[in-house]
């Protein structure tokens, strides 16, 4: 085997392709190293269309970035044959190193998006030493095309989040399949609440599968996620994940703390004490702190308290057991006398909206389904922000999020 053997091999040329001739040019820097590719005279090649065998018609050279070959870069460059078929006359053909329209080569793309997996793309673009905006090209066309041939056909429980896609603003809604433990994002697009459930149909029945055949859904207790489940997924029974109970009860305890530290001096480490669980995970000083909170009355150890006694709900074992637990809980919070300070609206709130959602979230005891894979969401989106540091467009944030944690990546590895 000679050198351009192993070339031809690594760009998966094929006959009647060869290699004509490679050039290092030593002027420029870094170093170009420049291979050439031409066909045998009078060679036929299939028409696009009807992979008939035509001729060529005329010629014209193309050049297409390479992968690197040690420090140097590399460029292929071909005349590229138009050929004239008999039924659909002059076509460009296809060449088997690179798909239509792009400057670089297939196996260039293929590193380069697993290169943007593993690290952020500022980084992957300098590595393979192309500006940041083509790699994002490559990145956007590889996820549109896998995207669409994603089968939705077999889609039965669905379950959403929104997150910021950067602080505060432009909120963008992903959708997992249940089923799936790895790679289950299906679906991820810009804004929230009712409309990106409708947009969330549309996309399910373009790829195979049906809004009546969704028999679960979970979600957080937004007014407008449910109102779009009713309208959009009507068959669907909602189950409230048990994240985000426990998280509206957690701002609320965050409310009153901030109201009441306005009042009087909280005692030192109140804030995280109270943001975490009390099971052994808190330090001496934040111990030291809720037992503070307690001995002098303080609002906030009140809102605290009613926080904590979620954990003993969420320990129930059977369904029966949950819906005691939860009346219990109803009846035990009712007996605190919130209602006796302004400040502890932020809990009465909490609670109210739990009444509100009570089937749904005991619907959790039923499931089918952790609804714990919500929560594991969190770091997905974290690892999505940090790959897509630095660019504003949530698209960016978006396309992260599928390369991570959609099945794409598969598709991408298989064509
Ligand atoms: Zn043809």
């Amino acid at each position: 085997m000679n050198g351009n053997d192993i070339i031809s091999l690594g760009l998966g040329i094929e006959s009647p392709w060869k290699i004509s001739g490679q050039t290092l040019n030593q002027e420029s820097t870094p170093h170009e190293l420049r291979i050439s590719l031409s066909t045998d005279r009078g060679a036929s090649f299939p028409c696009p269309v009807c992979k008939k065998p035509c001729k060529a018609h005329d010629f014209r050279e193309n050049t297409w970035r390479h992968l690197n070959f040690f420090q140097h870069h590399c460029y292929i460059t071909a005349a590229v044959p138009r050929i004239r078929c008999e039924e659909h006359g002059v076509k460009k053909i296809e060449v088997p190193w690179a798909r239509r329209g792009s400057k670089f080569t297939l196996l260039f793309e293929q590193v380069a998006l697993s290169l943007v997996k593993e690290m952020p793309v500022r980084s992957a673009a300098r590595i393979i030493g192309i500006t940041d905006k083509k790699l994002w090209r490559i990145v956007f066309y590889y996820i549109s095309v896998s995207m669409n041939k994603l089968d939705l056909s077999t889609l039965t429980a669905i379950g959403f989040d929104e997150t910021a896609s950067k602080r505060r603003h432009n909120y963008v809604t992903v959708f997992i399949d249940l089923d799936k433990e790895k790679q289950p994002v299906i679906f991820a697009t810009v804004g929230k609440g009712k409309e990106v459930l409708r947009q969330f149909k549309q996309f399910l029945h373009r790829h195979g599968g049906h809004a009546d055949r969704i028999v679960e859904v979970v979600c957080d207790m937004s007014k407008a996620f449910l109102a779009g489940v009713g309208e959009y997924f009507d068959k669907a029974t909602v189950t409230v994940d048990w994240f985000h109970v426990v998280q509206t009860f957690t701002e609320a305890v965050n409310k009153v703390r901030v109201l009441e530290s306005k009042q009087k001096e909280l005692p030192k480490h109140t804030r995280w004490a109270t943001l975490k669980n009390a099971d052994g995970t808190l330090t001496e000083n934040q111990k030291e702190a809720l037992a503070e909170l307690e001995r002098m009355d303080f609002f906030t150890a009140i809102a605290w308290r009613v926080k904590e006694k979620l954990r003993w709900i969420r320990k129930a074992a059977t369904p029966r057991a949950a819906t005691w637990r939860l009346s219990h809980f109803l009846l035990n919070v009712s007996s605190m006398e919130l209602h006796r300070s302004p400040l502890l609206q932020p809990v009465i709130e909490a609670i109210e909206t739990v009444i509100r959602h009570r089937p749904a979230i005991e619907a959790r005891w039923q499931s089918q389904h952790s609804t714990a894979r919500l929560e594991g969401l969190n770091s997905l989106f974290q690892a999505a922000r940090a790959r897509a540091r630095g660019y504003r467009n949530p698209m960016t944030f978006i396309a992260m999020i599928y390369l991570i944690a959609s099945p794409i990546g598969n598709i991408i590895n298989s064509t």
